[in-house]
C-alpha cells in the first residue's frame, strides 16, 4: 500500500476550471481555490515575518463557515508551511480559547462572518489576526507575487499538517496531531475503497472540525477533482431538496452521522406522505446516488432499515476515530451486514486483544484476511489499530501518547470489538460507559442500541409532559450521564433489570436527554 504524501492542494492546478466547491455564496473552481490559498499563505507568512513556506512548527487556528473559505484557510496554512487547527463556529468562546491556547497557535484566521467572534480572543491572547474577505470575494486574496513560490516545500511527509480535537466524550478534547502522510493515507485509502472519481458530487452537511467532515467529505473529493456541495448547516428540508434536485451538478454521494439520518427520516415521514412522492424519492435516490455512508457512532438498526425502505439504499456503515481516520468499513460492493462495521481498510492492521493485563491477541486482521486464535472465537476485546493513517501524537501530551500505544506501535482505540460471522462489530468503549447493574457489566452502547431500536424512540423528539414513570427514568438517566461525565469506569445505579427497564419505556424526552447530553 503506497501513498502519495503530498497534500491535497498539489493536484488543484491540474484540475483547473473544474468546479471544486459550490456553497451558498457561489461556485469555485480548483484554480480559484488554489490561487486564493496562495494569496492568503503569503499574508500569513508576512504577518509572522517569515519566508513563504517557512512556518514549519507553527500552528494557525482558523474559524470559517461551511464554505469555500474553509478550504482556502486550510490550504493556506499548509502552503505557508504551518499546521492547520480548525475551530468550530458553534463552540462557545471558552472552548475556542481552550483550543487556541492548547495548540499554542501563532496566528488566527477568521472567515468574514467570524471576525467578531475571534477578534476579542486575538486581542486577549495577543495574537496576530487575519480576516478573510466575504467568500464571494475570495479572489481578491489572489496575488501574482506568490504564484511562483508554490514549490518551496518538498519534504511534506512528516510535516505536521493538522491538529484535530477529539469529541471529548471521555474527557477534555485532546489535540490529535496528524502529519501530511497520515492525512493522505486516510484520503487515499477511502478514495480507493469507496471508488471516488472526478465525476462525483458530494453533499456536505457536517461540521468541519472532525475527521468525518474534514477528510471523508472534503479532502477525499478534492483529491480526485470531484465537486463538494456545501450547506451552511444541516437542515433536513435543504438536504432532501439537494438530494432530489435535478439541477446540475447532481449529488451522487452522501455521508452523515446516524442522528442526521434519523432526522431526515422524521422529515420524510412528516412531509412526504403521498404515495407518488414516496415513489419519486425512492426512484431518484436509487438511480442517482451511488453511495450513502453512516459513521461516527453506532447506526441503530431501525434507522438502517427505514432508510432502506425510503431510498432503496443499504447504508454503508464504517468505523473510525480522530486518531486513526477510518479503520473498518463495510464493502462498497458486496454484502453489508447490519450492525457490523465490515473489515479493515487497505493499509490498516487491526487486533482484538483481551481486556485484561494479559493482552492476549484474540484476532489479527488486515484488508486481505483475519485470523482468530483457536479457542477464542467470538470473544470480545479491545480493538488495536496500526497503519499509515494513525496519528503522530497527542499534542503536548507525551504521557497520554505513550499510554495509548502498545509495544509494536499498536494504537489502543479504547473501543471493544468482536469478530463474528466474518466481520467486525463494535460493542462500545472498553474504558468508559460501562454500567454495573446487579453485579452485571452492561455496555452503555448496548443500552443505546436497545433504546434506539425501540419503536417509540426515533430521532430526538419527545412527549412534552413526562409522567411519574418517566421521572423515575430521568433519575436513572442522570446516573448514566454522571458516570460518563466523571469518567468513572462503572456506575452502580441499582439492581434493576436494565433490559426490562429499557423495553418498558416510551418516554423519548428522557432517553434523548441522555443520548444527546448538552446538545451533542
Ligand atoms: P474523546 O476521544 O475525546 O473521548 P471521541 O472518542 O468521542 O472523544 P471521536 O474521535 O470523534 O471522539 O470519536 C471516535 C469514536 O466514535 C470511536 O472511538 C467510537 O467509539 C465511535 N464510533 C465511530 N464510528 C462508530 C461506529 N460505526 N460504531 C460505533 N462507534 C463508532
Ligand atoms: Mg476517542
Amino acid at each position: 500500500w503506497r501513498i502519495n504524501q503530498k497534500p491535497v492542494f498539489v493536484r488543484a492546478p491540474a484540475f483547473g476550471d473544474k468546479l471544486a466547491i459550490i456553497d451558498s455564496s457561489g461556485s469555485y473552481s480548483y484554480k480559484q481555490l488554489y490561487c486564493s490559498s496562495l494569496g492568503l499563505a503569503g499574508r500569513i507568512t508576512s504577518a509572522l515575518n517569515s519566508d513563504f513556506g517557512g512556518l514549519e512548527g507553527k500552528r494557525i487556528s482558523f474559524l470559517c463557515g461551511n464554505d469555500a473559505s474553509y478550504t482556502v484557510a486550510q490550504w493556506a496554512a499548509w502552503m505557508s508551511g504551518g499546521t492547520a487547527v480548525p475551530l468550530y463556529r458553534k463552540h462557545p468562546e471558552s472552548e475556542l480559547e481552550y483550543i487556541i491556547c492548547d495548540s499554542q497557535s501563532s496566528l488566527l484566521v477568521a472567515g468574514h462572518s467570524y471576525a467578531e467572534t475571534l477578534k476579542p480572543l486575538a486581542l486577549k491572547l495577543g495574537l496576530p489576526f487575519l480576516t478573510l474577505p466575504p467568500t464571494s470575494n475570495l479572489g481578491t486574496l489572489d496575488r501574482a507575487d506568490t504564484q511562483e513560490k508554490e514549490t518551496t516545500i518538498t519534504d511534506w511527509a512528516d510535516r505536521p499538517a493538522m491538529i484535530i480535537y477529539t469529541s471529548g466524550t471521555t474527557g477534555r478534547p485532546k489535540g490529535v496531531l496528524h502529519t501530511h502522510s497520515s492525512i493522505q493515507a486516510m484520503v487515499q485509502c477511502l478514495v480507493s475503497e469507496w471508488a471516488w472519481t472526478r465525476d462525483d458530487v458530494i453533499l456536505h452537511t457536517l461540521p468541519l472540525h472532525h475527521v468525518h467532515g474534514i477528510v471523508n467529505k472534503l479532502l477525499c473529493p478534492l483529491w480526485v477533482g470531484a465537486t463538494c456541495v456545501m450547506l451552511p448547516e444541516f437542515q433536513p428540508q435543504k438536504v432532501w431538496e439537494m438530494l432530489l434536485s435535478s439541477k446540475a451538478p447532481m449529488v451522487n454521494v452522501f455521508m452523515a452521522v446516524p442522528t442526521i439520518y434519523s432526522k431526515l427520516i422524521q422529515y420524510y415521514d412528516q412531509h412526504f406522505t403521498q404515495p407518488h412522492v414516496k415513489d419519486f424519492v425512492k426512484a431518484v435516490c436509487k438511480e442517482r446516488i451511488r453511495l450513502m455512508v453512516s459513521g461516527s457512532a453506532a447506526l441503530p438498526l431501525p434507522t438502517l432499515q427505514r432508510w432502506e425502505e425510503i431510498t432503496g439504499h443499504t447504508l454503508l456503515e464504517r468505523y473510525g476515530m480522530t486518531e486513526i481516520g477510518m479503520a473498518l468499513s463495510n464493502p462498497l460492493k458486496g454484502p453489508r451486514i447490519p450492525g457490523a462495521v465490515g473489515s479493515p481498510l487497505p493499509g490498516v492492521e487491526v487486533r482484538i486483544v483481551m481486556n485484561n493485563t494479559s493482552n492476549t491477541t484474540i484476532v489479527e486482521g488486515n484488508h486481505r484476511e483475519t485470523r482468530v486464535r483457536a479457542g477464542l472465537e467470538a470473544k470480545e476485546g479491545e480493538l488495536l489499530v496500526r497503519g499509515l493513517s494513525v496519528f503522530k501524537e497527542y499534542w503536548n501530551k507525551p504521557q497520554e501518547t505513550t499510554e495509548s500505544f502498545t509495544d509494536g506501535g499498536w494504537f489502543r482505540t479504547g473501543d471493544t470489538a468482536v469478530y463474528k460471522d466474518g466481520v467486525y462489530w463494535i460493542m462500545g468503549r472498553s474504558s468508559v460507559d460501562i454500567i454495573k447493574s446487579g453485579g452485571y457489566k452492561i455496555s452503555a452502547l448496548e443500552v443505546e442500541r436497545h433504546l434506539l431500536a425501540h419503536p417509540d424512540i426515533i430521532g430526538n423528539t419527545w412527549r412534552p409532559t413526562p409522567s411519574p414513570q418517566a421521572c423515575c427514568w430521568w433519575r436513572r438517566c442522570q446516573g448514566i450521564r454522571w458516570a460518563r461525565s466523571t469518567r468513572r469506569t462503572s456506575c452502580d445505579t441499582s439492581s434493576h433489570d436494565w433490559t426490562k427497564w429499557i423495553c418498558m419505556t416510551t418516554h423519548r424526552f428522557l432517553v434523548t436527554s441522555w443520548l444527546f447530553p448538552s446538545g451533542r
